[in-house]
């Protein structure tokens, strides 16, 4: 027991040791509320409480198994036991455990995001509208709003307004959606909570609810109404609730979190006891001083600093590029630099506002043969094969699942085309029967008979599968399936790369399935299932391996590396341009403060002064606001950008423009530029420009460098008008483009 509490502040220790009654911590990032819950989880254990009665609700599935193996090092084998997992995991367990009393099947099917679009997608093409124009996240979004807010399809069908034909399309919508998932036995990340909900508050889930005695939330500040409901269902007996959270690190409002469920607290639980911590056990007090002076420029919050006693040499670095290629290849040159002191890759993360910021990073990457993984992306389980493999496990599981019956029918080839498949859904809408069930007698409907045959086959082959499911190892049986139902012969028929890419992917999953069954011994193929449909982003990346990570800001919650690196401080990009629209500018800076505050000991700020978004043409940017708002003592700039990046600008009278635009700007937004850009008479080309080979006509063969492109040749000079055009020929992948020397930021070589 001494043992468990030495490692800790008098402050964190009080919050291990109150284990009656509600506790709030609220503490800022980097402070060990995240370390404090798991120290109270082991401590409880020790006291004697059975570890089954304990729950804990962590943000990712990574951070509960993290959080688990901890407490597991603390106190030995018994937490085991204890009840770690995500709110979507948790609701999901526990429907499987009592869903039925409130009419669920037990092998409900979990639709991901990607199901869900395509579920919209069927609805609409039903409906005989297009997709395409009609787009189906839009009605996903719309849905989710109306199922938190508590609305039904019946009730929205009553008060929907009649002469708005959208609100009236997407009654029907809803409704059909809520059908659908009726008929195939699945639920949606929404319905997990809802039907979660209702279970607890139901008399059937009364047993449920009061089975946890001790009840822990980790980042409660990111909780959404849905998920507040249900800690309340589990607190009716008993008011043992332990949250930790900090409100600057509310950065999910978009998704429905809602802060004020943070800020009542108190009132929400009286007699709650408020622990705040202000040490940081983190960073270094350099790195914190510059997050401190950011979030002080959020209004409405009490005044809150941390500390450390750590107190650091490396000052925040901002890094100014000339463009996003320049930006990456500092990057890159610095992660260089610092393996080369000592650092491993594994130490050092790349955060990013936005996905497709990574995309010039990985390249710059690649060509420096340094490897990196990237958290988000692509995921794992969108890739086809992993999700054909996953919708005959979940046919199998649940024969009622049209959406994976569609998906693996005909994969391999069977033969079942477009025609057939609309003759089986007329004939299953007869019957109201499911695709699966209506397939089975497929002999009775109007199907030639060789297909019928087929469908036929199919059924039995997915039956005696079924039976298989319950006798074999998890991922022996998976394997069988692979076998029996042709799907590996077809991946070995394919030509190769594709081939060996997609046996490796399914090999992975095969490991994956073993993993999981190591873990959970007595697990079946439903909560395996349920485990795989709601890892999230962060969930399938492994700290082990030498690797750069590359993540976005949302996915950084809760992490911290040695090294950070944040990209793209620009307006328009952090903060993000829609969340200036909205107003909601603080939102973003939290946002900045979450990513400043995942670094330990070096932390560098990127800027470039050009920048091309979503494939448009490069625009010059402004620097973030929010580097003007912490101290110019608390950050070093160094200038980055390329020689000719830097002379181009000065020389071309293109950067007269720019210039201008930014003086406006200047005044609307921010008080100086000073710092980042270049000076007010380099920006007007008063310094240097002399007259010279600018002044010759273009010719085919000169070599130029563009601003952003790079160098390149001229193969054509063309006359427009009074215009002179250059056909130029850059390095692949960027190939020929069309200039007009006139404008463009270029100079001859
Ligand atoms: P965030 O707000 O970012 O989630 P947090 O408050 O949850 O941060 P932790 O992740 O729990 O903070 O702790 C931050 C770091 O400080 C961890 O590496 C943790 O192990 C360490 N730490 C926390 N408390 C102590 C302590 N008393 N002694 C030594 N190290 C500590
Ligand atoms: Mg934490």
């Amino acid at each position: 027991m001494e043992e468990l509490l030495c490692n800790l502040s008098p402050e964190q220790r009080e919050a291990v040791t109150t284990t009656e009654g509600p506790v709030l911590v609220v503490a800022g990032a980097g402070s060990g509320k995240t370390r404090v819950l798991t120290h109270r989880i082991a401590y409880l254990i020790a006291r004697g409480v059975p570890p089954s009665r304990i729950l804990a609700i962590t943000f990712t599935n990574k951070a509960a198994r993290e959080m688990k193996e901890r407490s597991i090092a603390l106190v030995g084998d018994a937490a085991r036991e204890v009840w770690i997992s995500t709110f979507h995991s948790f609701a999901a367990r526990i429907l499987r455990m009592g869903g039925e009393a409130i009419g669920l099947p037990q092998n409900f099917t979990i639709l991901d995001t990607d199901d869900v679009r395509s579920l919209f997608r069927a609805i609409l093409e039903e409906l005989n509208l297009d997709p395409k124009r009609e787009d189906p996240r839009r009605y996903a979004a719309e849905v989710s709003r109306l199922k938190n807010e508590g609305t039904s399809p019946e009730d929205y069908l009553k008060r929907f307004d009649p002469t708005r034909p959208w609100e009236r399309l997407l009654a029907q919508i809803y409704l059909r959606y809520e059908e659908r998932k009726a008929q195939t036995g699945s639920l949606d990340f929404d319905d997990l909570l809802l039907r979660a909900v209702e279970l607890l508050e139901h008399e059937a889930g009364s047993r449920l609810a009061t089975r946890f005695r001790y009840i822990h939330v980790d980042e409660y500040q990111d909780t959404n109404p849905m998920q507040y409901r249900l800690l309340h269902a589990l607190t009716r007996e008993h008011a043992n609730l332990f949250v930790v959270g900090d409100a600057d690190q509310s950065i999910y409002a978009w998704r429905g979190a809602d802060p004020r469920i943070f800020l009542s607290f108190v009132e929400d639980f009286p007699g709650a006891k408020v622990i705040t911590l202000e040490r940081n056990y983190r960073s270094t007090q350099k790195i914190l001083d510059a997050a401190n002076a950011l979030i002080r420029h959020n209004p409405g919050r009490p005044p809150k600093e941390l500390w450390t006693e750590n107190e650091g040499k490396e000052p925040v670095r901002v890094l100014f590029a000339g463009n996003q290629n320049e930006e990456a290849e500092a990057v890159v040159k610095r992660i260089d630099a610092l393996t080369r002191e000592g650092y491993a890759l594994g130490d050092i993360a790349v955060l990013y506002r936005t996905n497709g910021q990574s995309r010039v990073v990985e390249e710059a990457l690649l060509s420096a043969g340094i490897p990196y993984r990237i958290v988000g992306g692509l995921r794992f389980y969108e890739r086809k094969e992993i999700k054909d493999v996953l919708a005959y496990l979940r046919l199998i599981a649940n024969p009622v699942d049209d959406l994976s019956f569609l998906r693996v029918v005909n994969e391999p080839r069977r033969g079942i085309g477009e025609s057939t498949l609309a003759r089986l859904r007329d004939f299953a809408d007869s019957m109201g029967s499911s695709l699966f069930h209506a397939a089975c007698r497929a002999d009775e409907a109007d199907i030639p008979r060789s297909k019928a045959k087929v469908l036929i086959g199919f059924c039995t082959l997915l039956r005696e599968l079924g039976a298989r499911s319950r006798e074999l190892p998890l991922a022996r049986f998976v394997d069988e399936v692979l076998e029996v139902t042709g799907y590996r012969a077809a991946l070995l028929a394919l030509p190769e790369p594709e081939r060996s890419s997609r046996l490796e992917n399914v090999q992975e999953f095969l490991n994956m399935a073993t993993s999981f069954q190591a873990l959970h011994p007595e697990a079946d193929l439903p909560a395996f299932l349920a485990e795989v449909a709601l890892l999230t982003d962060v969930d399938t990346f492994e700290e082990a391996e030498d690797r750069v990570t590359l993540l976005t800001l949302h996915a950084a919650k809760g992490l911290e590396f040695p090294v950070v690196f944040i990209l793209g401080l620009e307006e328009g990009l952090l903060p993000h341009h829609l969340s200036v629209e909205e107003g909601n500018v603080d939102e973003e800076r939290r946002l900045l403060y979450v990513g400043m505050t995942r670094a330990k000991e070096r932390l560098f700020l990127t800027y470039a002064e050009y920048r091309s978004q979503y494939g448009s043409p490069m625009r010059p940017s402004r620097p973030s606001r929010f580097l003007e708002e912490i101290p110019s003592e608390l950050l070093v700039v160094e200038d980055v950008r390329s020689p000719w990046a830097r002379e181009i600008l000065r020389r071309h009278r293109f950067s007269t423009a720019v210039a201008d635009e930014r003086e406006t700007a200047g005044v609307a937004g921010l008080p100086s530029f000073g710092r980042f850009g270049s000076s007010r008479e380099e920006r007007l080309g008063k310094t240097g420009g002399k007259a010279g080979p600018e002044d010759e006509p273009w010719q085919p063969g000169d070599r130029l460098v563009h601003a952003i492109f790079g160098e390149g040749t001229v193969v054509q000079v063309r006359e427009r008008g009074d215009e002179i055009e250059l056909v130029v020929a850059f390095p692949h992948p960027l190939g020929v483009r069309t200039l007009l020397p006139r404008y463009a930021p270029i100079i001859r070589r």
